[in-house]
């Protein structure tokens, strides 16, 4: 299912291993405060949002950006085990939308005024890279902004999608926690998964990437460590999901994540990565909650 030679070394891996250690040995002095902020509830809680909303009104991203998505394909060839539409789920009807199907959804899109598209999937490697150009390309040329969300492609791959316009690039890390990484992603490789984003980073793209919180095995110390990572990394979008057990995956019977502390980590992303033009989503992951997003910092909201 994963074949580990097949075009993924960027050559940047030595560089994402030491941006990856700041989540375990950087910003020592700053930890306890995280840990009490993540910890926080009541009032303690309400200041920490009224701080990321005053953060975000002093950079100037007091908007809310809605942003379309076309998730074209649910094939993959991962096994993550919080995920529904990994490779060992055989019971999922899968589908794959071709370009001109896209095409059509994005010509339908723009009309409603859209200007910010998700262009999603799975690791699916039978999706030949050149197909999604001239849905790119019309997307572009409709005046969309064009993020990807398509996992980790061979580095050629990325080139011609940036060659063929789209802007952004999301590749979540989930978690930093080696144990937790391996057991919910099994098969992957995290350190080669942040080369992966600084060799986006290189092409010219806009990086997005983003945890979950509440992931099993995973400790509010963990969540530190995260942060402390995406400071580093200094993506121009970052996320947290609330870990959620889907019931079609290896960890259906494991508990959910913690609403509150997702979304104090999402008012510490706003306020520790404070800087013009941060985009934070508001995930349906939150569930009611989703709307409380936006008090703690979120500025984008996506529909389907
Ligand atoms: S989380 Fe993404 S990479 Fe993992 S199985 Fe699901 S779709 Fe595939």
């Amino acid at each position: 299912m994963f074949d580990p030679v097949d075009g993924l070394n960027t050559g940047l891996e030595e560089l994402a291993s030491s941006v990856l250690q700041s989540a375990y040995s950087g910003s020592i002095s700053l930890r306890p405060k995280l840990r009490e902020q993540l910890n926080a509830r009541g009032e303690k809680q309400a200041i920490l949002a009224r701080t990321a909303r005053d953060t975000r009104e002093k950079t100037g991203d007091n908007y809310l950006v809605v942003r379309a998505s076309i998730e074209f394909s649910n094939y993959c060839r991962q096994i993550c085990s919080y995920c529904g539409m990994a490779a060992t789920n055989s019971t999922l009807q899968r589908y794959r939308l071709n370009s001109s199907q896209m095409c059509k959804i994005i010509q339908e899109v723009s009309s409603l005024g859209v200007t910010d598209l998700h262009l999603a999937s799975g690791e699916d490697r039978s999706f030949k890279a050149v197909e999604l150009v001239p849905v790119i390309a019309e997307a572009v040329s409709a005046g969309m902004e064009v993020t990807l969300v398509n996992g980790q492609r061979s580095i050629g791959d990325y080139a011609l999608w940036k060659d063929a316009g789209a802007s952004r690039y999301i590749l979540k890390v989930e978690t930093t926690n080696p144990e937790v990484f391996k057991d919910a992603k099994p098969g992957a490789d995290l350190t080669q998964r942040v080369s992966h984003l600084l060799y986006l980073r290189e092409l010219g793209f806009k990086i997005g990437s983003g945890v979950i919180s509440g992931l099993p095995g995973q400790t509010v110390d963990d969540l530190v460590g995260d942060l402390i990572f995406l400071k580093e990394l200094k993506p121009d979008m970052n996320s947290v999901s609330r870990f959620l057990p889907n019931s079609q995956s290896r960890y259906a019977n494991a508990s959910e994540g913690d609403p509150d502390t997702a979304l104090n980590f999402l008012s510490l992303l706003r306020i520790e990565m404070s800087r013009p033009g941060l985009r934070i989503p508001a995930g349906t992951s939150l569930g009611r909650r989703q709307i409380d997003a936006f008090d703690h910092g979120a500025n984008v909201v996506s529909c389907t």
